[in-house]
């Protein structure tokens, strides 16, 4: 298998799970110096190996005909700030993105499985698609290895394609268990002690990716960290507190 066989083959699950439609979503591989990504504005349900297309770091053309993905940045953005990211898939899955289009990310932890997996599934400010805003709007988000964006969608990275697009599908299914807890009223998300201990289970397995930023317990909230921004906005606000 080649990285382009294998870029097809994940476009081609994307649309058959329904994690993107028409001309949606984009798909790339980092492969030494050669990052392979896919080409924009075509169906990525029904590729062929030679609308791939390989540039370097810097967004440089090595190899194909065609023009590559108008997130061409957003994928960059993510290589030269994470080492270990071997892959990245961007989709526009439709529940996890009703979440991002009502300004919620994913960060309820009710399942263990997705604590364990995610730590939480932040989401991520609005940026139009395809600048360098979208593309700038993640780097506070990059200890994630899935992160919801604003009005758009839902990226994830891994060590391979075919991990990444997994996670893609997890991100979704857990959307739809987010939703269907929070219809049925008030969910129960796991208390404190049991997160805390997910996360001493996690260390031990090797699962490498941020830790939750809180969990709840009835009325109490325990912070494990802040995004930058947060962390900003509060400080701004206890100065605003002190001086008024
Ligand atoms: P491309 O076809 O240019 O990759 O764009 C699809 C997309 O999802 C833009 O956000
Ligand atoms: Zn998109």
């Amino acid at each position: 298998m080649s990285v382009k066989s294998d870029i097809v083959e994940i476009g081609r699950r994307l649309y058959a799970k329904n994690l993107i439609s028409g001309y949606e979503g984009n798909i790339s591989v980092r492969d030494g110096e050669k990052i392979y990504i896919t080409p924009s504005g075509l169906c990525k349900g029904f590729l062929k190996e030679e609308d791939i297309i390989a540039i370097d770091i810097d967004g440089n053309l090595i190899e194909g005909n065609k023009k590559p993905s108008s997130e061409t940045q957003m994928h960059l953005t993510i290589y030269k700030n994470r080492e270990d990211a071997k892959a990245v898939v961007h989709a526009h899955p439709p529940v996890a993105t009703g979440f991002a289009c009502a300004g919620l990310g994913l960060e309820q932890s009710l399942t263990a499985e997705t604590v364990l997996m995610f730590g939480t599934i932040p989401l991520a400010p609005y940026g139009t698609p395809s600048t360098e805003k979208l593309a700038n709007s993640i780097v506070d988000y990059l200890e994630y290895n899935a992160v919801l964006l604003a009005n758009h969608g839902a990226i994830t990275i891994a060590e391979n394609v075919e991990k990444a697009y997994f996670l893609m599908e997890q991100v979704e299914h857990y959307a739809k268990i987010t939703l269907v807890a929070n219809l049925l009223g008030s969910p129960k998300t796991l208390p404190c002690e049991e997160v805390d201990t997910l996360m001493a289970l996690r260390q031990k397995m090797g699962i490498d990716t941020g830790m939750p930023r809180f969990c709840s317990t009835g009325s109490d909230v325990k912070y494990y960290r802040f995004s930058k921004e947060e962390l900003v906005n509060l400080i701004k606000g206890i100065i605003d507190e002190l001086g008024g």
